[in-house]
């Protein structure tokens, strides 16, 4: 199945070109688990015994990568739209997910949902590319749900709240990140998730931080992508603002690590 889309576009020297994409869309491209009876299974790479198949989404691969590379975390299905977006977002993430699905001891697939003929979504009108590619991995986990039937539960997990509302909506099992973990009965787990970085954010709230989601209050100073690296690195400190009651132009921050308080005073508006 081919799938063109085509554009007019003026070139340098001012000619007028008409330029054709193709698309082609597969019947062969594979679900990944062992106990499929449709598909081959030779390149099956999900546990035989599996009894829940995890579908990250784009922020949550960007923002929680330490928590997939820990061996707790498996089955889980990469789609390769989520991959594009993470390559185009952070290269390092993206090669640390690539070596997660390359690793033999590890039970991590890509899934071409963007090639394959039922899983490709188009973009609809007035829909943001954002929002088409939240469509698209809902789309692919409600796939997955119908390809395999009852044999396993397919989960999104998400902490975009109008991407989960959207999934629960359609049939789909959605958690956040720390609904998931504290599912798993694993306290220390928890510990390795990557809370945003203003401790008054729920995850629940955590921002969407792709450019047409975010919600700007205040410009950023720092992408967030290095912000969590940073924190993780040890070069930014985290800690809770508190504000002066009797005058809001002066503020702390309670570090713990460095025992100390940071006076912050001004206030921008
Ligand atoms: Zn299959």
């Amino acid at each position: 199945m081919l799938q063109s889309k085509s554009f007019v576009k003026k070139t340098k020297q001012g000619k007028v070109v008409k330029v054709v994409r193709e698309h082609y869309l597969r019947d062969d491209i594979y679900c990944g688990a062992p106990f499929c009876k449709v598909c081959d299974v030779a390149a099956a790479r999900l546990g035989s015994s599996a009894s829940t198949i995890i579908i990250a989404d784009t922020n949550v691969v960007l923002h929680q990568i330490d928590l997939l590379e820990n061996p707790a975390i498996d089955d889980v299905v990469v789609l390769s739209v989520v991959l594009e977006e993470v390559k185009n977002k952070n290269l390092s993430v993206y090669n640390r997910l690539r070596a997660l699905c390359s690793n033999p001891q590890r039970r991590f697939f890509v899934f071409s949902n963007e090639y394959h003929k039922d899983t490709y979504v188009k973009i609809e009108s007035g829909e943001t590319p954002n929002d088409r590619n939240d469509r698209a991995i809902r789309v692919a986990a409600q796939w997955y749900q119908n390809h395999l039937g009852g044999a396993v539960k397919v989960l999104l997990i998400t902490n975009d709240r109008e991407n989960k509302k959207k999934a629960i909506q359609d049939g789909i099992p959605a958690e956040t990140v720390e609904s998931y973990v504290k599912s798993l009965g694993q306290p220390a787990l928890l510990d390795v998730i990557v809370q945003p970085p203003s401790e008054d954010v729920t995850m629940e709230d955590a921002e969407d931080l792709r450019p047409s989601k975010r919600k700007t209050i205040y410009p950023e100073h720092k992408p967030m992508s290095e912000i969590i690296s940073g924190l993780h690195r040890g070069i930014y400190h985290q800690g809770k603002l508190r504000v002066n009651r009797y005058n809001p132009f002066e503020a702390y921050v309670g570090v713990k690590v460095l025992e100390m308080k940071l006076l912050s005073t001004g206030a921008q508006t």
